[in-house]
Parts: C-alpha cells; structure tokens; sequence
C-alpha cells in the first residue's frame, strides 16, 4: 500500500463543491474515520484508487456489480448502444427485452414500469397501493431502508444509522405520520398494529430480507404473519428486492424462500443488480394495480431518462450472464468467504455473529443474534472501525459501515480468498484491540 496522498488532496478540494466530498453519504468514512478512495478503475473482483492502490472489492457498487467490474460483454453492450444515442426520451428495443426478463424471472410482476433509482421505485409504489386501496398508511419495519425519500426516512438502517440520525431534519412531520414504523421480525406487533388500524392501511412495505441494518433474514413466523396479515386487511404487500432481486437467486429473496413458500408479494421494487452498474430501477407486480399507471390508468408517474437506453442494455446483459453458474459460485464463494472471516474473529475472542441471506452476509460486532434494528445497534462499532480499516490497509474494501452486507460478485476467485485471508489475521487482531 501506498499512502492514500492523491485521495486525500482530491478529498479535501471536494469539500468546497460538494457536501463532505461524496454524491451519498454511506461512502464518506464518516462512521469509521479517515479519507474514502477515490476510484479510478475495476476489473472483475478489483478496484484501484488514483494512488495505484488494489483491493479486493466486497462492495461493488453496493450491489450493481454482480458480474465483477467492467465485465467485458456489459462494457461491449455498453459501449455499442451508447454509440447510437444514449437517450431518445421514445420507447426502445432494450426496455422491453428487459422487462421481459424480470417478469420471466419473477412470477408475481406481470407489468414492470422502469425508473432510475431504487428511491424511485419505491416512491411509486406507495403512490400505486395508496391509489389502489384508496388508504393512506403505510406500515414499516424498523432498520429497513428503503431509499431516501421523506415518508419512510424513519428508523431507515445503515446511511442514517450510521450516522446516527434517527430521522432527517428537512422532513415535515406530515411526511411521515402515514407511515407506522414497527419492530422487524415481529409479528405479534404487527398483529396490533393491524388490529388498531385495520382498514387504513395501504401497504406494508418491507426489504424482502433486511440488509441495510446489517443482514437480519425474516423468521418464517414473521413473514408468513405479514403477508397474512395483509391478506386479511386488505393491504397490499411491497416486497423492496431493491438489494436482494436477482442477487440472492434468479428471482431474487421471492424466488429463494416467499415464492417456495407460497407467500405472494402485490408489488415488487428492484434497482441495484438490474441496472448494470447504471441508474436503473424499476417497480413490478400485479397486472390491475400496475395499470392504473399513466397512461393506461390515472395515477402520474413519469421520468426523462426513465428506461434509458444504456441502462436497460447494461441490465439486461447482467441479468443475461447471471445464469445458475453464476448463482451458484456467487452462493458457495460468500459462504467460504464468511466462514473465513468469523474463523479469523474467533480466533482472537473477538464477539461476533456472522449472519446470511443467501450470498449476502455481514458480521456483527455483538455476542447476540441479531433479529432486528435494536440488536444491530448494540454492535461495537469501534471495533468495526478498527476491523475496517485493518482489512482496507491490507488490500481488501468492504463496506464502511457496521450495517451493511458485504457483496461478492461471479468474478472474485481464490486468490481474493487468500488475500481476504491474509489480512483478516492483523484485522482480527485489530478489532480485538491487540
Ligand atoms: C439501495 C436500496 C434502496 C434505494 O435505492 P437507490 O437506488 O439508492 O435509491 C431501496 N431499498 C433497498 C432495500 C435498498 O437496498
């Protein structure tokens, strides 16, 4: 490693264009202290910063980089769709093969509307269940995130936990007071929050398996109470795949454990993986509710670059390559890769839990299961930071933050294990505070 000079000079001239240097907050060092890289290229499981440094990358992109980085058949997609305009504000080929795609992945979208960020998505989907159900609550889970916009910015998970921020100044409080925030994972609150509001609620929406306070799957009494619940109520279900669609299996957390079991979402968010490294987004599901978008129905909806051209390519080629093959390396590499790393903390008494769904996992810095947003929180961030830092010194970025997932892609390999193994053994130490 050489020193992170470059990054530091680039850093510290942002802070006069930009707010605190970063376009999002979860990539400022905030909560582990010191100087983010600033990236100059990717291939596959790797990233270098403008000092020439290498990692192994666990973030990628925070999820869009399924394929690894710069991924030739995505560059080569890219680069000849982009060369015949990269924006029409018409309909194009590419949105329609795409859309194609995910409703033949995902049985319960029979319409997709494209958008271009995850917070998008699950903008409109509120605004579908509102509309369909004529109701105005909405329920959601403590730590769940589900983008940045000012209704569910309460109890949000990793960006505003980590920042410890409970909610955001510069949201009204009739913003929020639709939106009823319950514990995850816990169904006998949920049972009473339907029991008390019963014909007002619009929508329960929920990450299909929680990743943004940490990964906390759902137990299975949890999720079959919700969609029950719902069922019973009348409100709709809104699964926000945003992280986990088309990551944690081809058809996503719906298409590894609520479609086996039988549990049927009404409206789906997706981002992340669909757009290919690109801003692309989109909501999907049932036929009626989705139609009663414009144009087909009244409720508004719209987007300039909505479904643009070289997103749509650059989804629909990832979404093309990530075959069995690939679910299936992406499932047995985060499984070594987190066995490897609580070995290592277990080996230096370090307390933690290494948590899953699917191929996504993080490791929490506490001695308890974590079931929901209170556990995550009673991590030992500091020895997070210590853990982080540690690693990034070593070659290897993960997330820097205590509440996210780490993200493998079909392109790390062995050599990135090693490396991982290599530099858990001074991070350990690290974090047990040797
Ligand atoms: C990332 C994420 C979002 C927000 O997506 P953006 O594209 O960042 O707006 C919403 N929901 C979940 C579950 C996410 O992980």
């Amino acid at each position: 490693m050489t020193p992170r000079n470059e990054s530091e000079r680039w850093h510290e001239r942002a802070q006069s264009s930009i707010p605190g240097g970063v376009s999002s907050p979860v990539r400022a060092f905030s909560a582990v202290g010191g100087t983010p890289m600033y990236m100059k290229s990717g291939a596959g499981s790797r990233v270098t910063d403008i000092d020439g440094n290498s990692y192994v990358d666990f973030i990628g992109s925070w999820g869009p980089m399924i394929m690894g980085h710069a991924h030739p058949e995505v560059v080569h997609r890219v680069t000849e769709v982009a060369a015949d305009s990269s924006s029409f504000g018409a309909p194009h080929q590419h949105e329609v093969l795409l859309a194609e795609e995910i409703i033949r992945r995902v049985a319960p979208v029979e319409r997709v509307r494209f958008v271009s960020s995850g917070t998008e998505a699950v903008m409109t989907a509120l605004r579908l269940a509102r509309a369909a159900t004529g109701r105005n609550l909405i329920v959601k889970f403590a730590g769940c995130y589900h983008g940045h916009m000012d209704s569910l910015l309460v109890q949000a998970g990793s960006g505003v936990a980590t920042l410890a921020m409970a909610n955001s100044p510069g949201v009204p409080p009739g913003h929020v007071e639709d939106t009823i925030v319950v514990p995850y994972n816990d169904p006998v609150a949920l049972r009473h929050v339907f029991d008390e509001h019963s014909d007002r609620i619009a929508a329960v929406i929920t990450e299909s398996s929680a990743a943004n306070m940490g990964v906390v799957p759902p137990t299975t009494e949890f999720a079959d109470a919700l969609f029950h619940l719902a069922g019973k109520h009348g409100a709709l279900v809104i699964l926000d795949e945003v992280m986990t669609g088309f990551r944690v299996s081809s058809a996503g957390w719906w298409g590894l454990v609520d479609g086996p079991a039988g549990r049927v979402p009404d409206l789906l968010t997706f981002g992340k993986v669909i757009g290919g490294g690109f801003p692309l987004a989109a909501v999907g599901g049932r036929k009626d509710v989705m139609e009663l978008l414009a144009p087909t129905g009244p409720v508004y909806q719209a987007g300039t670059l909505s479904g643009n051209p070289v997103a749509s390519i650059a989804g629909l080629t990832t979404l093309q390559l990530c075959q069995r093959d690939v679910y299936d390396h992406l499932d047995s590499y985060a499984h070594q890769a987190g066995e490897i790393v609580s070995e290592a903390l277990t080996k230096e008494g370090v307390a933690h839990r290494l948590q899953r769904a699917g191929n996504l996992f993080s490791v929490f810095f506490t001695a308890d299961e974590v079931h929901n947003f209170d556990d995550s929180k009673a991590q030992d961030t500091k020895a997070f930071a210590r853990f982080f830092h540690s690693l990034l010194d070593h070659g290897v970025s993960i997330p820097p933050s205590a509440f996210e997932a780490w993200f493998v892609s079909a392109a790390h390999n062995q050599d990135d294990l090693q490396i991982l193994s290599d530099a858990l053994v001074p991070a350990a130490r690290a974090a047990a505070g040797h």
